[in-house]
């Protein structure tokens, strides 16, 4: 399965300022200019592909959306935050456009940050598609529907087009989405609930689990009662704050970076991306914050899991 992430900014979509801007624009010119000084045939591309994470790419202000492509091809949609509507665009050139798309999407649960890219959603709007909407909610129709009461949005969600169908999962079993590909789904701490899902192919298993909060005690309970989070290949996985915002924003139902790599460390995860970023931080700051977690888990005598910033457009193959 390939994975790509859609939107992975927290709580509200942050586009970046002008400020930002112009100063990431500075560094990379005041860096161009040094380098074109040494060489003779300065290659514009070339020198754009060796700048450091920070410079060559925009972490990105869309809210939480994660795309999963199945080996068959078959697109499963995690969250439908900001990040959702250039998806449903790229969708609409393809069999969506005609009304002869299907495709499924998670919801982890219906914080506005998950939720308010799907009035945005073209393929929602095609008559003949088909929407299947996952949850472990019994009143997931109804919520989805309330965020486009026409005191809010000027079209309904109960009146678009498409086909919906919409399915309860029960918690801790696991599903057959396809020959080859499962699904299994817990509960998280989290203000109004949260759930993670797992997705298991013959590879590996990808696991998203985010609007969480942990702590040293959650992550011991947990682990006694589960092996859900163990042994994954790739988690994308909260982690808002740094450690001392985590101890501030105590009961926020978000977890810190550092945390977030005692939990990886402990579950023996291979490779795990640190998302949900929280809305006002700029770029270096997230770098700066992705640097320590780096630093944290060399401090713990490991050189495992592999880390990574969520970005938008960051994919991963499993
Ligand atoms: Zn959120
Ligand atoms: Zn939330």
């Amino acid at each position: 399965m390939r994975i790509t992430l859609r939107g992975v900014r927290g709580s509200l979509p942050s586009p970046m300022g002008s400020d930002e801007y112009q100063q990431k624009l500075a560094t990379i010119i005041a860096t161009a200019l040094e380098k074109s000084k040494k060489e003779d045939n300065f290659d514009i591309p070339a020198f754009i592909r060796t700048l450091p994470k920070n410079l060559k790419y925009n972490i990105g202000g869309n809210t939480t959306c994660v795309e999963v492509q199945s080996d068959s091809g078959k697109i499963y949609i995690l969250d439908a935050g900001t990040g959702i509507r250039a998806l449903g665009d790229e969708l609409m050139a393809s069999e969506f456009g005609k009304g002869q798309g299907e495709i499924s999407l998670f919801f982890t649960h219906t914080h506005w940050d998950h939720i308010h890219g799907l009035p945005f959603f073209k393929p929602v709007y095609i008559p003949g598609n088909k929407v299947h909407f996952y949850s472990i909610l019994d009143d997931l129709q109804e919520r989805l529907a309330y965020q486009t009461d026409f005191r809010f949005f000027p079209a309904p969600f109960n009146d678009t087009a498409s086909t919906k169908n919409f399915i309860k999962l029960e918690i801790d079993k696991s599903y057959e989405l396809e020959p080859g590909l499962s699904v299994r789904t817990i509960p998280l701490k989290h203000p109004g609930g949260c759930v993670a899902y797992r997705f298991t192919n013959e590879r590996g298993s990808f696991i998203f689990a985010t609007d969480v909060e942990f702590t040293g005690d959650y992550l011991e309970d947990l682990n006694t009662s589960t092996d859900f989070f163990n042994d994954a290949d790739l988690i994308v996985l909260d982690a808002q704050y740094t450690l001392d915002e985590s101890f501030q924003k105590f009961d926020w139902g978000h977890t810190s970076f550092t945390m977030a790599v005692n939990c990886a460390l402990k579950w023996r995860t291979r490779h795990m991306v640190l998302t949900h970023h929280e809305p006002a931080y700029s770029d270096e700051t997230l770098m700066e914050n992705y640097r320590e977690a780096v630093k944290h888990r060399n401090s713990m005598g490991k050189s495992w899991p592999r880390l990574h910033i969520a970005r938008e457009g960051a994919r991963f193959k499993i």
